[in-house]
């Protein structure tokens, strides 16, 4: 059966419905939000801008992490389904009608783009929260993030150019900078509107065409804003998203032939996978971000109650599930008791619990698997003796909630001091000289981010300076910018999002070489 209340946004555009299908479930199904609105969520995969079923007509279950409870079904996409929107993604890209035109078109479209998102900013947010679990006010922040992106990559299209270069007088030489082709794309759960943004924009504005897997465990955003495609101006087929699960749609993005990029954020497991199967199958250029065991590093000169604020923002934020979390807290030795009594306070009075309540900072873990992985972390942390110097331990018996858990009496070869637990859990220990701290903070194959709090200018510049990081954010943390290029040094990733870098990531040049009679 089809919603009869699908909305006139939806039915105004040309989407194939169920009518004819012998699977029951509709393309569009209407879903209550917790602030007692509803709204119209698309349940099909997107490809060649409609809403369709998956070929094999199979659904699976999205969760709402909150309460446990189903929130609707919504298709699930297969290797047929990803070589069919592959097929579709590779004719728009050779018609040129997205790759070869005047670039200020693309920079219309996704300017467009960016304003409907943002028309219907409170409800992608509502989207955000209900599916992934995090706090409202992260989720609204996570929409302008993504909606400046969108306008900022919006700006970029018709400003990549080239270089003519002096080879002497027998020839003109210069170079372009050209589209890859069809790009691959795979998310993660804990950012879904954001990555989406963050991988969508700058392939979309440098002329590629999209095939993008979101997280199983939260498609509903993605597919949500991807239905403004058509009516900003992006031709069908330029951006076209499968939902689906890694082991089948992800494999067949990383391993398709006719795929001439794959970019994928999540786990460091998953990326070495994708980057030998980009390997052996067509030698796609791969970009990467990974995870992390970011170090947040506290001088006796800090100033304590600010640095606490970013620390609680550091660790807690997103519920601890970010790849940079500053997870490895080290504090000068001068400092160490005080600070560590300021964050205990300031932890317990972290607002944990429902994502829509006002005043919630920390919400929900995302999935089942995600705080039963916190959790075991826990117990391997009180296992390998380390204090519990406030929570460690989950939150009623309905919903993924785990109380801000701080560990001191740490060892650096502690599992919980090494391996990414991606939850509202840190670890504690003390340093005394910059010698000791820039070894301890670079012990680790990871690579992401690093935090430095110290009111001394040369500190922080002889510190980061000697960090092996890609972001080191100086008296604050997990503070983003658009234009501010993102990525891991060592195991954290290959390449750069954001700023100019992830617009290279998404052209190749071409010389070309004039001989001149
Ligand atoms: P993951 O496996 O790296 O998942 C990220 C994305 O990759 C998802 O879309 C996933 O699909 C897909 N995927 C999984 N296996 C794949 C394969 N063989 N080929 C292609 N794509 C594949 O991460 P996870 O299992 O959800 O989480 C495990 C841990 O990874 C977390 O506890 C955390 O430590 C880390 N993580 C890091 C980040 C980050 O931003 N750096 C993000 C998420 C997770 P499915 O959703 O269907 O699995
Ligand atoms: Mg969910």
């Amino acid at each position: 059966m089809i919603t009869s209340t699908i909305s006139k946004r939806l039915s105004s555009q040309s989407f194939v419905f169920t009518r004819q299908l012998s699977t029951k479930l509709p393309l569009s199904v209407t879903i209550n939000l917790p602030n007692g609105s509803s709204y119209q969520q698309p349940t099909g995969l997107f490809i060649g801008n409609k809403f369709v079923p998956s070929r094999q007509g199979k659904t699976f279950e999205v969760i709402n992490p909150s309460t446990e409870e189903e929130i609707t079904h919504i298709y699930e996409g297969r290797e047929d389904d990803v070589n069919h929107a592959v097929d579709i993604a590779e004719q728009t890209f050779k018609s040129g009608v997205w790759s070869k035109v005047d670039p200020i078109i693309r920079t219309n479209a996704i300017n467009k783009f960016a304003q409907l998102i943002e028309d219907h900013a409170e409800t992608v947010a509502a989207i955000e929260s209900l599916d992934n679990g995090k706090a409202l006010f992260a989720a609204r922040g996570d929409v302008v993030l993504a909606v400046n992106y969108l306008r900022s990559v919006a700006g970029w299209a018709d400003k990549v150019d080239g270089r003519v270069i002096d080879s002497g007088s027998s020839h003109f030489s210069y170079t372009k900078r050209e589209a890859i082709g069809v790009v691959g794309q795979i998310i993660p759960w804990n950012f879904p509107l954001l990555m989406w943004a963050w991988k969508v924009g700058p392939a979309l504005a440098t002329g590629n065409t999209v095939v993008l897997k979101t997280a199983e465990a939260t498609p509903l955003s993605a597919l949500y804003v991807s239905q403004f495609a058509e009516e900003a101006g992006i031709p069908a087929g330029a951006l076209n998203i499968v939902s689906g699960f890694g082991k089948i749609v992800g494999e067949a993005i990383a391993t398709h032939p006719r795929i001439k990029k794959v970019a994928f954020t999540g786990s460091t497991a998953t990326g070495r996978h994708i980057l030998k199967a980009a390997a052996e199958s067509n030698l796609k250029k791969v970009t990467l971000e990974l995870g992390g065991k970011s170090p947040n590093i506290v001088f006796n000169d800090a100033d304590i109650a600010k640095t606490v604020q970013n620390i609680i923002v550091g660790i807690y934020f997103n519920s601890g599930e970010v790849c940079c979390a500053g997870s490895r807290l080290y504090v000068q030795e001068g400092i160490y008791e005080e600070l560590l009594e300021a964050f205990k306070v300031a932890a317990e009075g972290v607002k944990v619990g429902d994502p829509f309540a006002e005043g919630t900072f920390q919400g929900a873990q995302t999935s089942q698997n995600q705080i039963d992985k916190i959790l075991q972390y826990v117990k391997i942390g009180k296992e390998e003796g380390a204090r519990v110097v406030t929570g460690g331990e989950r939150i009623g018996d309905k919903g993924f909630f785990i109380k801000p858990t701080i560990f001191a009496d740490v060892e650096e070869s502690f599992r919980i001091v090494k391996e990414e637990i991606f939850g509202p859990v840190i670890t504690i220990s003390k340093f005394s000289t910059v010698d000791e701290i820039i070894e301890k903070a670079n012990n680790t194959n990871y690579g992401l981010a690093a935090g430095i709090h110290t009111t001394s200018l040369n500190t922080a510049i002889d510190v980061s300076n000697k960090i092996e990081a890609g972001t080191v954010w100086i008296n604050t943390y997990n503070d983003f910018h658009h234009q501010v290029p993102f990525g891991g040094f060592k195991e954290s990733g290959i390449g750069r999002e954001l700023g100019t870098e992830a617009l290279d990531n998404y052209t190749q040049v071409k010389s070309v070489r004039i001989k001149l009679d």
